[in-house]
C-alpha cells in the first residue's frame, strides 16, 4: 500500500517535471521494480530484466545471500537512465580505491535499491555500468556501508578483486546473450 503511494508519487513527480518527458516503467522481474527513461536510447525492460535476474542468480551462487536481503533489493530497484553527462566533484573513488576529486560518470549507485545509469547508443546492459552499480546495491543489501564506494581500496572491505572479475565476467555472458 505504501510502496504503490510512493510509486503514485514519485510519478506525479517525474511527470510534472520540464524538459523531455520521462516515463517510469515496470520492470517485468518484479511489480516493485521499474525504470525511468526520457529518451529511446535505453536498454528494453526486458532486458535490464534478465539482466538483474542473471546477476542474482551469479551473485548467489559465488557470494551467496543467507538472509534474501540481496534479492529483496533487486526485487525493489529503480534505475533512472539518463544521457545527460553527470560530472561528479567532490571525493570519489576509482576501481582500485584511489582518489578522484573530478570526473564524469556512467553510473551511480544513489541509495540502496536506487540506480542512476547514463545511456549508450547500444542499447544494451553490457554497455552500460548495470552490473556494477548492481555489485553496490548488492553490497549495501549485504550490511556494507553506503555499498562501498570506494572499490577495492581499503577504506571500506567490502568489494575484493573477486568482485572486479565477476563484474567482467558478467558483462562478457550478457554480450554473448545480446542482453
Ligand atoms: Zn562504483
Amino acid at each position: 500500500m505504501i510502496k504503490n503511494i510512493i510509486i503514485s508519487l514519485c510519478f506525479l513527480l517525474l511527470s510534472s517535471c520540464a524538459g523531455a518527458p520521462k516515463q517510469m516503467i515496470n520492470l517485468p522481474h518484479s511489480k516493485y521494480s521499474w525504470q525511468i527513461q526520457s529518451d529511446s536510447d535505453v536498454p528494453s525492460t526486458e532486458r535490464v530484466s534478465q539482466a538483474v535476474i542473471l546477476f542474482y542468480r551469479q551473485w548467489q551462487a559465488r557470494f551467496g545471500d543467507r538472509r534474501g536481503e540481496v534479492k529483496k533489493n533487486l526485487y525493489e530497484l529503480m534505475i533512472e537512465w539518463s544521457s545527460e553527462e553527470k560530472v561528479f566533484e567532490g571525493v570519489g573513488r576509482d576501481n582500485k580505491g584511489r582518489v578522484v576529486k573530478k570526473g564524469v560518470v556512467n553510473g551511480m549507485t544513489v541509495g540502496p535499491t536506487y540506480v542512476w545509469l547514463r545511456t549508450n547508443p547500444y542499447k544494451r546492459v553490457f554497455a552500460s555500468s548495470l552490473i556494477h552499480e548492481l555489485v553496490h546495491v548488492a553490497l549495501w543489501a549485504d550490511g556494507c556501508r553506503g555499498g562501498d564506494p570506494d572499490h577495492e581500496g581499503n577504506m571500506h572491505v567490502c568489494w575484493t578483486p573477486e568482485h572486479t572479475n565477476f563484474i567482467d565476467h558478467l558483462n562478457k555472458l550478457l554480450f554473448k546473450f545480446d542482453i
